[in-house]
């Protein structure tokens, strides 16, 4: 019969992948926590309506890459990013009367319907954070800065952070005229989604990765328009601000007029960290703030910063870290001995197995000596005279010893 395989786009974590994951998790649960963040569980599905309003119907996430089904003559989405959700999490559950800033992280599985390769699936995973309530410079830097601490706490450091100010929706729209008058003749030319961006929204353009496109846009006349500084006094005093607190803060970054990000709910403060080592898939971390976001979802009025980072790709950058091995292996033919004394070392927290099979002696060492540290012989010599024999596997030193002094042992491995 035709075994049934993963599907495209997806992939399991096995268990000798999984310390990577456990790592990256535990990084973020300390470091997180020490900026004041509580982690936040929201469901995988919510409703289309979410994201079609909160993400923006003219992204590409919401048009091509969303996973949409009927239910109950309802239309459920798996969700394609979190900020959505944390945000409809936030709205419906009053968090806007708690104290500010409210600073929630979460980690989970992503969906989006994209072509699969490297760095790019289809059933992915994010780890990122929201801060609500704080509209001021502080909260983008302090929010930039966890992403630069969380990836050196990894041991990354040779990152780029790119930052930009889309500037606010008033001051965007004399740029976006700027934009769409200096393209007008070359529309023609325009991939067939940048005609479509041309008129539903045409900062997007600026994110396209079509090579004809992109040439376009670095005709000398088109690109001084495209880097022309159009922000408002507000808006840029805001942007420099931030640029003092990050020198301040210690983070280096470059800036990048082009960055606009692939989602409509940016204002102000956009930024991404990439790496030189991922090929196309470059990114590692994007995020912004969304001023506007939790006003158009029904809730009070609320800015709001914050990023996510690729699991997949943050483990893609890491040396692989191999599988823990067990404390201890009891090597005994004397079941119910072996049980208790296994039950015994596992309530002190020491991780051992033993045989359940009743195997030859041999066997029982031979597998002892691949998965665990300590070999404890518990034969019938060692029953009858009450002592254990007890067998260092990395120097394979011998030595006996006592229950008691067993645990002193193995505990100071
Ligand atoms: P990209 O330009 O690579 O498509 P994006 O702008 O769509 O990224 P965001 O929505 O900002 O990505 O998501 C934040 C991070 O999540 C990205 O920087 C990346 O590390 C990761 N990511 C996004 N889409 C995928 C995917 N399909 N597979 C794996 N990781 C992804
Ligand atoms: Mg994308």
């Amino acid at each position: 019969m035709a075994i049934i395989k993963v599907q495209k786009g997806t992939k399991d974590i096995l268990p000798q992948e999984i310390e990577s994951w456990h790592n990256l998790e535990a990084k973020a649960l300390e470091l997180f926590t020490n900026y004041g963040y509580k982690e936040i569980r929201t469901p995988i599905f919510e409703a289309t309506e979410l994201f079609a309003r909160g993400v923006g119907d003219t992204t590409d996430i919401v048009n091509k890459e969303m996973y949409t089904f009927e239910k109950s003559d309802r239309s459920i989405t798996l969700r394609p990013e979190n900020t959505a959700g944390v945000v409809r999490s936030f709205i419906e559950n009053g968090m806007f009367r708690q104290p500010m800033p409210v600073k929630l992280w979460y980690k989970g599985p992503m969906f989006r319907y994209e072509r699969p390769q490297a760095g790019r699936q289809r059933q992915f995973h994010q780890i990122g954070v929201e801060m609500f309530g704080i509209a001021a410079p502080t909260a983008d830097a302090e929010a930039i800065l966890l992403a630069t601490e969380y990836l050196k706490s990894l041991g990354l450091n040779d990152l780029t952070v790119e930052i930009n100010s889309l500037g606010c929706p008033e001051c965007r729209e004399e740029y976006k005229k700027r934009i769409k008058e200096v393209l007008k003749p070359e529309f023609d030319n325009l991939c067939e989604d940048c005609k479509s961006r041309y008129e539903k929204n045409p900062l997007r353009l600026l994110d396209c990765k079509v090579d004809s496109c992109k040439a376009i846009f670095e005709r000398p006349q088109i690109k001084a328009v495209i880097q022309s500084d159009f922000i408002c006094d507000d808006c840029a005093q805001h942007f420099k601000t931030l640029k003092e607190y990050l020198d301040a803060a210690g983070v280096k970054y470059e800036e990048n007029k082009l960055l606009v990000r692939g989602l409509d709910y940016y204002n102000r403060t956009v930024f991404e960290i990439k790496s030189n080592n991922l090929g196309s898939q470059n990114a590692v971390c994007g995020g912004g703030r969304y001023d506007s976001l939790v006003k158009n979802l029904g809730g009070e009025d609320t800015p709001a910063v914050g990023w996510a980072m690729g699991m997949e790709r943050l483990n893609s950058l890491l040396p692989s870290i191999e599988p823990k091995k067990l404390d201890a292996y009891i090597v005994s033919n004397n079941m119910p001995e072996a049980l208790k004394l296994a039950q015994e070392l596992r309530s002190k927290n020491i991780s051992v197995e033993f045989d359940l099979s009743n195997k030859k002696f041999n066997k029982q060492l031979e597998k002892a000596s691949k998965c665990a540290n300590y070999a404890i012989f518990l034969g019938e010599d060692e029953l009858k005279n009450n002592y254990i024999t007890l067998k260092n596997l990395s120097t394979a030193t011998q030595t006996t010893t006592t229950k008691e002094e067993l645990l002193n042992i193995i505990k100071n491995i």
